[in-house]
């Protein structure tokens, strides 16, 4: 990837764990600004990574050939007010922030014609993230690119074809972690009513659930139902188990609580 002038605008959780993967993966810190104001200690943080600290966001974007706009979504208008009259005709942009469509951005940053909007999900906080991506028909290739090489370097990306889309990808990857963990907590719960501790009862829902997670990458070629019938013997323990969620109609209670994240999702654009 070519080195260009990166800044972030916002140090956060999100902005600091793709700053740390572009360092770890060999991305000059000599290249990238972050700019936070109130938080002394995560700027430390970075200078000590070599990262350049600003504390004003309009000079920070001065600088920079891509600026990513990594501040909460209410905090958005309010933050580009400072550096809209800046010349954006030759940088790009890319927003982490959820719920800010790009004709939003637009009209915050009205010379950028190079807008990447992204959504990122909690799991990048640790390197293992899957961020939806968008950018309308007319951005520059290369800004597209490089905006999935950044945040490649917190997980997979996936481009979607329209940015409605976008609102089902928080519900399939955005909104999901916490379905995974409700699952996991109810049946914690469900091992502590039989007697085991909460640590125990963690220590092994969260021991089968990187398992069962890890043979669906290691069998790519096997369906999510062949897994399932694979672990499932007829009269046996799991078909029991697996009855009562089909009795109370798991998938389309999986199936609405997806749409209702979608229609949130939009209500919030
Ligand atoms: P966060 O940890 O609260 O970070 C927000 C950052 O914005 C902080 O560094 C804050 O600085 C900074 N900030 C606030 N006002 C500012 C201003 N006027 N100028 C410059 N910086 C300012 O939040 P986050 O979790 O990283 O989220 C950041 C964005 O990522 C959000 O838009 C969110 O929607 C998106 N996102 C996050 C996740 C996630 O899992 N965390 C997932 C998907 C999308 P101070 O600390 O100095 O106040």
């Amino acid at each position: 990837m070519q080195h260009k002038k990166i800044a972030f605008i916002g140090a956060g959780n999100m902005a600091f764990a793709i700053i740390s993967g572009l360092v770890k993966s060999g991305y000059p810190a000599s290249e990238i600004i972050a700019c936070n104001k109130s938080n002394q200690v995560r700027r430390q943080e970075l200078a000590t990574m070599g990262i350049n600290v600003e504390l004003s966001n309009r000079q920070a974007v001065e600088q920079a050939d891509v600026v990513i706009l990594a501040v909460k979504p209410q905090m958005m208008a309010e933050v580009c007010a400072e550096f809209a009259d800046v010349d954006f005709s030759s940088k790009w942009v890319l927003s982490v922030a959820a719920g800010i469509s790009v004709g939003r951005l637009e009209q915050l940053l009205p010379s950028a014609n190079n807008i990447v909007r992204s959504m990122p999900n909690t799991p990048s906080l640790i390197g293992e993230g899957l961020s939806g991506l968008f950018a309308k028909k007319s951005v520059d290739p290369t800004a597209c690119q490089f905006a999935e090489t950044l945040l490649s370097a917190v997980g997979q990306c996936y481009w979607v074809e329209t940015e409605a889309q976008l609102n089902q990808i928080i519900a399939i990857t955005g909104s999901s972690p916490a379905y995974f963990f409700r699952f996991m907590e109810a049946m914690q719960q469900s091992a502590v009513q039989m007697g085991f501790s909460e640590n125990d009862a963690r220590f092994l829902v969260q021991s089968v659930a990187v398992g069962a997670a890890k043979m669906v990458v290691a069998n790519p070629n096997l369906s999510l139902a062949t897994l399932r019938e694979n672990v499932t013997s007829k009269g046996g323990t799991t078909a029991q188990a697996l009855a009562v969620f089909e009795q109370h109609q798991l998938a389309d209670t999986v199936n609405q609580a997806m749409n209702a994240a979608i229609k949130r999702a939009e209500e919030m654009e």
